[in-house]
């Protein structure tokens, strides 16, 4: 005999509830050195305390690994954006939250990844600080590098940013502390994703 629980396949909405969590990606766009990876983190800790289900992504970590073939020409920036955006739709179907610390420096990349992910699933968080603040906080030495030649293509220095026109939030970091740019982002943030209270998830 069959057995008919079997027959009808697990679906998102089932590994959702598992969970207890909405899965969307959230996408953190800026310069380098704007402050992705340093809220990244620190959003994706607060969350996790929490009790929510989340997997970071980050440029270095996704450029030694599954995109270590790719390097910075137009065509490879998009393949690199695409392959991730595909990446993020599987954790998505998986009932998995996600946070991407991308430059993603174009309108057209970042309306890829939107198409690729699902408008619906999709938050576009811009972290924004001028160039010259980027510049002077230098965090991997690339700006200095790129000023010397010795990096080509570096974004806001001899490659564009197009700041995005209408991100779902906007988080200015070079006027704000961290902790009060993760508490604007964690306001936004939290009821997207939540489908049992938090003040229920933590009692559990
Ligand atoms: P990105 O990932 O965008 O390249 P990083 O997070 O690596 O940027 O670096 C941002 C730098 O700016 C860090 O040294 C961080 O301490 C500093 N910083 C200062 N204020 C903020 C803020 N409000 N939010 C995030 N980073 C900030």
């Amino acid at each position: 005999m069959v057995d008919s629980s079997t027959s009808s396949r697990i679906t998102r909405r089932d590994k959702e509830h598992f969970l207890h969590q909405h899965a969307r990606s959230i996408w953190m766009t800026g310069l380098s050195g704007a402050g992705k990876t340093t809220l990244g983190l620190a959003l994706e800790k607060k969350l996790f305390h929490l009790g929510f289900f989340i997997q970071l992504l980050d440029g270095d970590h996704v450029r030694t690994g599954l995109n270590k073939d790719l390097r910075f020409s137009d065509a490879d920036r998009t393949e690199n954006i695409r392959r991730i955006a595909e990446v993020n739709a599987l954790y998505n179907h998986s009932g998995i939250i996600t946070i991407n610390c991308f430059i993603s420096p174009t309108h057209a990349i970042r309306q890829m990844a939107r198409a690729t992910i699902g408008s619906a699933d999709f938050i576009e968080v811009f972290i924004k600080a001028p160039l010259s603040v980027c510049e002077e906080r230098d965090v991997k030495g690339y700006y200095r590098k790129a000023r010397q030649g010795l990096i080509k293509e570096f974004t806001g220095v001899d490659s564009p940013f197009e700041e995005p026109e209408h991100p779902d939030l906007l988080i200015d970091t070079s006027f704000s502390s961290v902790d009060q740019c993760l508490h604007k982002m964690i306001g936004f943030i939290l009821p997207k994703i939540t489908i049992t209270p938090v003040s229920q998830r933590v009692s559990q």
